[in-house]
């Protein structure tokens, strides 16, 4: 029997002194942090939902469309333990880590387990340019697909594919008839559909959505639009 000093006292805990280390460890890692908020849930599954939002610093792509060039850089170092205390003061049920490139930093995995650990539905946005293979299973990925409109397309590592299960989600952000149809042909020739929900959302200032709903209807594409729900209600601004 082991007595541990937290936050409210001493606990007294069974696990062995190694596993408590290990905790401990990951507790004390710290990431960059451009901002952690609550808002309503713009894209994918859980669309019009309350979450927290961690959005964690840096990215290695420079999409040409980027609405969060803001997260490149700055930001705030910040425990994992600090990052998880300040999500419960919002009591979510749903938390999202997004970027940048959340991914970018390595102790984002922990944190994406310690989120679960605490029963929270977590989510992760990923660009697709890095290895998810150990991202927790419990995590919702939503993984971008880079299509050439973007011009980082050559950073897409399609065998992040084969790591997705029927709750994640793949994202391909389209800015023009060329990008519709470079996407309508991965989605048949990977035959993504049966893996996972498609999202084809319209890029924001390049795209009208209607243009977009008209042509997966002329198709019978099997996807979802998604629109981004915040830009909507609250224009392009950082924090919502
Ligand atoms: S991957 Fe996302 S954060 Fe990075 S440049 Fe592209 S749109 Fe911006």
């Amino acid at each position: 029997m082991l007595l541990i000093k937290a936050t409210h006292g001493l606990i007294r805990t069974d696990a062995p002194a190694s596993v408590l280390l290990i905790s401990v460890f990951q507790m004390q890692q710290r990431l960059r942090v451009t901002e952690i908020f609550y808002s309503l849930q713009g894209e994918a599954k859980t669309v019009g939902l309350p979450t927290v939002f961690v959005r964690l610093t840096g990215c290695p792509l420079r999409c040409q469309y980027c609405d969060t060039e803001y997260a490149f850089k700055g930001g705030q170092w910040w425990t994992l333990s600090d990052i998880l205390n300040k999500v419960a003061t919002y009591t979510p049920r749903y938390v999202t880590v997004t970027g940048g490139e959340p991914l970018a930093q390595k102790p984002c995995l922990d944190l994406l387990t310690q989120l679960c650990d605490a029963d929270y539905e977590v989510s992760l946005e990923t660009s697709g340019a890095i290895d998810v293979a150990e991202v927790d299973q419990r995590v919702s990925k939503v993984l971008d697909i880079k299509t050439p409109g973007s011009r980082e397309a050559d950073k897409n590592r399609l065998d992040n594919l084969d790591y997705l299960t029927s709750h994640d989600q793949i994202k391909f952000v389209i800015c023009d008839r060329t990008d519709y149809e470079w996407a309508s042909e991965l989605l048949t020739t990977r035959q993504l559909a049966n893996k996972c929900e498609i999202l084809f959302s319209p890029s924001h200032h390049e795209l009208q959505a209607q243009t977009l709903a008209d042509w997966i209807l002329t198709d019978h594409l099997p996807v979802r639009l998604q629109i981004q729900l915040h830009k909507y209600l609250w224009g392009d601004v950082p924090g919502k």
